[in-house]
């Protein structure tokens, strides 16, 4: 008689192996990318590399839970506008163009949605609002339940100063 076998609960290889290869595929589309993210059709460049194997994940299928990575896929896949939208933002910057042009195009192109357009802090800090795309994206493709809210650095947080004054108080109090 056998004993029942007991199941593992999914390891890095394993989540790994099922981003790179999700049910129903064959795994034999490596025509192939080498910044490409290795999760199978997916349309974003690997960044994420989870126990050093060399092969690169976004990071959209490196931390979803590996019974999502299928539908991480189909939801990147039809967000490309998006992903593209990031890109085009941060090469705007990249080539120097670091004061208005991108503050511009990201007003312009969010125009029938305007929370998503760059507030005066992003529109300084721009990697507050690239950080707000990503999440963001991950909002729409259903890894994060709630709209994320635009970010303030620490310092310009309501209360910062008078806290940093209080602190420095008890220093020379001290
Ligand atoms: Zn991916």
């Amino acid at each position: 008689m056998n004993a029942p076998t007991t199941p593992r609960r999914p390891g890095i290889a394993q989540r790994v192996h099922e981003a790179m290869h999700p049910a129903g595929d064959d795994g034999h589309d490596d025509a192939f990318d080498p910044g490409a993210c290795r999760a199978s059709g997916c349309p974003c460049r690997g960044s994420v590399d989870l126990g050093s194997s060399g092969r690169f994940l976004c990071a959209w299928h490196a931390w979803a839970p590996p019974d999502k990575a299928h539908t991480v896929t189909h939801g990147l896949r039809s967000h490309r506008w998006l992903i593209d939208f990031v890109g085009e933002v941060q090469a705007m910057y990249r080539d120097g163009a670091k004061g208005d042009p991108w503050v511009a195009r990201a007003r312009e192109f969010w125009r029938e949605e305007p929370r998503m357009q760059p507030t005066a802090t992003e529109a300084r800090h721009w990697s507050l609002y690239l950080w707000r795309l990503r999440e963001e994206l991950s909002h729409r493709i259903g890894l994060r339940a709630d709209a994320p809210v635009p970010r303030v650095r620490q310092c310009e947080e309501e209360g910062f100063a008078a806290r940093a004054v209080a602190v420095q108080g008890e220093e020379v109090a001290a």
